[in-house]
């Protein structure tokens, strides 16, 4: 049939159908606010906001002069705390112009595909992923080139990466700490990668880019360690969203950043490229309060601690009643294998007990389920004998 919505909307559209339908149409979409259910599906906050984001928001709502609500771009000054910030952090020396401000990480993805990407040119994932890749490349009219994250532990695959690699390779995208397994990369494999794309880049005589997505980078479990994939291949641009560490997804910032080691000649006219792509794609207003409270934002984390208490929890019964865990070493995901010889339709049946679990059949991975920490301590308490009867044979 003659479609009026233009081709990479339509391709977009069908990408995210899964998810859509999860969303708005499912047993899910049905019951997401009714009370006494166990809601795992989405990192939705299911307690109230951190004072502190409210105090900070509160803070400077009142207008300090009359631009206070004007048109505020990626803004100086904030880019300037942030520089120093993230030098600290990250252990590298970044600049104000190295950082463009956007509405969260999804508009930072959207300005980096379209900064390195033209029509046909392919970008690399490792599955299960995050399930807007695939859609936003389509967007950007390029081709999404998937491999499988290597099972049972989850690791980078780099042969698989380097297999999927063709002259139109332009783009590795890394998430790290991983949703939906929980998995930090270490240095020695995010060396071993860049390493990888450095020899691919020789062999077809184009720079391959890596986008480190990281918006989980400050939800980590039991001290693990951090090492940005930008501090260790060059031509890295790290995808940032203050949505997960503050638990507060609906007040949109986020940022896009160029790594300090890009050779400078491409780490200037790449970063000069920002606000133009950000105007391009209409990216380019992040929230002006979110900018004015970022020196506040930045001193809050949800409490980490009751994320592992929600795991530890959580694992010990599903561990216990034969479900296959992956112990997740950050993010607020818990990422498990449906028990072996368990019900029928797991699922289905978990839901007939109003517990709601993001099915892995849409994240490439029909074993497999994700659970969201956000769920509150008694969500997590009310659930724990549906998923042990879920793990008895129907
Ligand atoms: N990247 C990953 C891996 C995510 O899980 C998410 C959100 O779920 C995003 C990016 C988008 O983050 P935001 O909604 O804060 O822009």
């Amino acid at each position: 049939p003659m479609s009026e919505v233009s081709k990479r909307v339509a391709a977009a559209d069908a990408a995210f159908r899964p998810i859509a339908d999860f969303y708005f149409r499912s047993r899910y979409a049905d019951r997401r606010f009714a009370e006494g259910i166990s809601d795992f599906t989405f990192g939705n906050p299911h307690e109230m906001p951190l004072d502190g984001i409210v105090d900070a928001l509160r803070d400077r709502a009142m207008p300090h002069d009359k631009n206070w609500f004007a048109y505020k771009t990626s803004e100086d000054e904030p880019r300037a705390f942030l520089a120093e910030r993230m030098s600290a952090e990250l252990g590298l020396a970044f600049e104000p112009e190295d950082i463009a401000l956007t509405p969260g990480a999804f508009a930072a993805l959207s300005v980096a595909m379209r900064l390195v990407l033209d029509a046909g040119d392919e970008a690399i994932f490792s599955e299960p992923a995050w399930f807007c890749y695939e859609p936003m490349l389509e967007a950007a009219n390029a081709v999404s080139k998937k491999v499988m994250l290597t099972p049972g532990t989850f690791d980078l695959d780099l042969d698989a990466i380097d297999a999927a690699i063709t002259p139109k390779t332009r783009m590795v995208i890394v998430n790290t700490p991983h949703n939906p397994t929980g998995r930090i990369y270490d240095r020695e494999t995010l060396a071993a990668l860049a390493d990888l794309l450095d020899r691919a880049s020789a062999r077809i005589n184009r720079r391959i880019f890596l986008i480190s997505d990281e918006p989980y980078r400050r939800l980590r479990f039991d001290d693990r360690d951090f090492v940005s994939p930008a501090a260790v291949y060059p031509w890295t641009f790290i995808v940032y969203s203050y949505g997960k560490v503050l638990l507060a997804p609906g007040q949109r910032l986020g940022y896009l950043a160029a790594s300090p080691l890009m050779p400078r000649a491409d780490r200037d006219t790449l970063r000069e490229a920002f606000f133009p792509a950000q105007m391009a794609l209409g990216w380019v207003f992040p929230n002006a309060l979110m900018q004015y409270a970022i020196p506040d934002l930045e001193g809050l984390t949800i409490d980490t601690a009751a994320l592992a208490r929600r795991r530890d929890t959580l694992m010990a019964t599903l561990k216990a009643s034969g479900y296959d865990v992956v112990t997740p070493e950050g993010t607020f995901y818990l990422f498990s294998r449906w028990p072996a010889g368990g019900i029928n339709d797991p699922w289905n049946a978990l839901a007939d007990r109003d517990v709601f679990v993001m099915p892995g059949s849409i994240l490439n991975a029909p074993d497999h389920f994700r659970i969201s920490l956000t769920a509150s301590d008694a969500m997590v308490e009310r659930s724990l004998p549906a998923f042990r009867e879920v793990a008895q044979s129907g």
